[in-house]
């Protein structure tokens, strides 16, 4: 089953998601969650590193260690402590695009659809999600304009990273719940994405971090 969003999703006990539990462990420098992309078509570097950036440091705030990778540089025989899937869709770059052929014509749909989502099956989120690039290209390209597409790569990259942790937040916490504040709130404005002043609220912090973190003893 689909659930909606930045999306959004739904909820409960993903037995995968493994915890650090001992004080040695915590104060291990290996990466506790690994973010892995699956592209659809060629994307742009520049987007790719401000994407790490912004992931890595929007979710460093809950107290992990991110590293980000794309599916196909991943072993299959290498192990994580935790992991979460990205398919990305869509054009991932601001930069113009083939127009597409067939030129699809007649086209009924909302004036906005979802720029991220995570999936849910049987009541649980599961660790596996969905950015919708070109849906995020044209939300910041409403208030950007269209032009000097380079000059916006890395802005792009770093709105992409903001509506994943989004998500990262749903498939961690495992709760559907949106907070009032912060990247974890119902929807995002361009205006929002560009400034890049939201980061996880409180709750959205506190649930990740219990969730993935050790007690304190
Ligand atoms: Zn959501």
């Amino acid at each position: 089953m689909r659930v909606l969003t930045l999306g959004c999703v739904m909820i409960a006990a993903l037995p995968a998601l493994v915890r650090l539990g001992t004080a040695e462990e915590a104060h291990d420098t290996r990466p506790n969650l690994t973010v892995l992309l699956r592209y659809e078509h060629p994307y742009s570097a520049p987007s790719f590193s401000a994407l790490e950036r912004q992931l890595r440091s929007l979710l460093a705030e809950a107290g992990l260690q991110v590293e980000v990778r794309e599916r196909k540089d991943a072993n299959a025989r290498e192990e994580y402590t935790d992991v979460v899937v990205f398919n990305m869709k869509g054009h991932c770059t601001m930069a113009a695009r083939p127009a597409p052929n067939p030129l699809p014509v007649g086209a009924l749909s909302d004036e906005r659809g979802p720029l991220a989502m995570a999936y849910s099956a049987d009541g649980n989120i599961l660790p596996f999600g969905e950015v919708e690039c070109d849906q995020v290209r044209e939300s910041l390209e409403r208030v950007l304009g269209k032009g000097a597409p380079d000059r916006y790569q890395a802005t792009y990259g770093a709105a992409l990273g903001t509506v994943m942790a989004h998500e990262v937040y749903h498939m961690l916490s495992h709760r559907a719940k949106h907070t009032k504040t912060g990247i974890t709130k119902e929807s995002l404005s361009a205006r929002e994405m560009l400034e890049g002043k939201l980061t996880l609220s409180d709750k959205a912090r506190e649930a990740i971090a219990r969730a993935v973190l050790p007690v304190e003893r």
